[in-house]
């Protein structure tokens, strides 16, 4: 029998790509999301256990009835910064009270291995690039304050038996190879799903900020391929049952940053039509340059992430023109 793994927001794009990729690597999937910023989808093959983990009562009853579990994957919360600053009550009361609700119900279950996504938005404006886990923690929104609460949270259960491991992502981008699984917001405010609509559109791809001080200008991102995002999990989970005493945080990057303009210069290429550029002003909030420090990742989980910006393009392609 697979050993099974509950996903806590399973069913959102980070979330489905995990999904795959546990299925893909011999475990079970137990997928639990409320469906409250995503929708049931026809592409996505596995079971969904409708619960609203801000319930105490309905998380644990769900996690009583489960078989036993190998470890959990917890997701379930808000990620939209520009969201997260008008309505941070929103973003506290999900985001703090699903991690809360979650650690409950597994300890009772005596389920200890946990793997939080949390983010790089907690290291706030970098005052050091590329930046290490040990950065200072400085969030800029609610959206970050909530992870990084929930960070300490989950140290507060170690005396408790609990062993979190927080994978701190940089940029997720692309889609599950075949084009089996990928990102589709309404609206779409990442840059990789914009160039490939934009470009697919004949439209040009609307570019915010060109005085950065980045060699173009353009702001400086670390985008990993999701299907490697997903895969970090599982090697994650394994180094909590391998590894006695762990590291608590690993940044999950590729350590190379790319510019939006050559962003836009890759998709060219791999969709092979000249995407134009539209010039807007700055966005709020944008940092000119966020890169990890992947060597904790590297040497700690002994994980090398595979894909490369051409291979984010082109799955995210295959996925929207689905
Ligand atoms: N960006 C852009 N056009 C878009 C979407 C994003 O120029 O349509 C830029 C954005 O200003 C930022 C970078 O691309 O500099 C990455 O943005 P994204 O929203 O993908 O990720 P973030 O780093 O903000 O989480």
């Amino acid at each position: 029998m697979k050993p099974k793994v509950i996903l806590t927001g399973g069913a959102g794009y980070i979330g489905g790509a995990i999904a795959f990729v546990l299925d893909r690597e011999g475990f079970e999937p137990i997928v639990v999301d409320d469906y409250s910023t995503s929708r049931p989808h026809k592409s996505f093959p596995f079971k969904v256990h409708q619960v609203d983990l801000k319930n105490r009562a309905a998380v644990d009853q769900l996690w009583q009835q489960l078989p036993p579990v190998f470890g959990v994957i917890h997701l379930a919360a808000r990620a939209l910064v520009p969201e997260s600053v008008t309505k941070p009550g929103l973003y506290y009361e999900n985001n703090v009270m699903a991690a809360v609700n979650t650690v409950e119900a597994c300890l009772k279950r005596g389920i200890t291995r946990l793997v939080h996504s949390s983010t790089c938005a907690l290291y706030g404006n970098p005052v050091q690039v590329p930046i290490p886990e040990s950065h200072p923690q400085a969030p800029l929104s609610p959206y970050g304050e909530s992870k990084w609460m929930v960070e300490r949270i989950l140290g507060s259960y170690e005396k408790l038996g609990l062993k979190p491991l927080n994978l701190r992502y940089f940029n997720p981008a692309g889609a599950i190879a075949g084009g089996k699984w990928g990102e589709s917001h309404e609206p779409e405010t990442h840059l990789i799903p914009n160039v490939v609509r934009f470009g697919a559109q004949g439209k040009a791809v609307p570019v915010y900020g060109n005085d950065y001080a980045t060699p173009d200008g353009t702001c400086i991102r670390d985008y990993i391929h999701v299907e490697d995002l997903a895969m970090a999990h599982v090697v994650a989970l394994k180094y909590l049952e391998a590894t006695a005493t762990t590291v608590k945080a690993i940044n999950v990057g590729t350590g190379r940053g790319y510019s939006v303009a050559e962003v836009v210069g890759a998709a060219s290429r791999v969709l092979g039509r000249d995407l134009k550029i539209d010039w807007h002003p700055k966005r709020a909030g944008d940092s000119p340059r966020l890169v990890a420090d992947a060597s904790l990742m590297r040497k700690e989980l002994g994980f090398e992430p595979k894909g490369d910006l051409e291979t984010m393009v082109r799955t995210q392609s295959e996925w929207h023109s689905k």
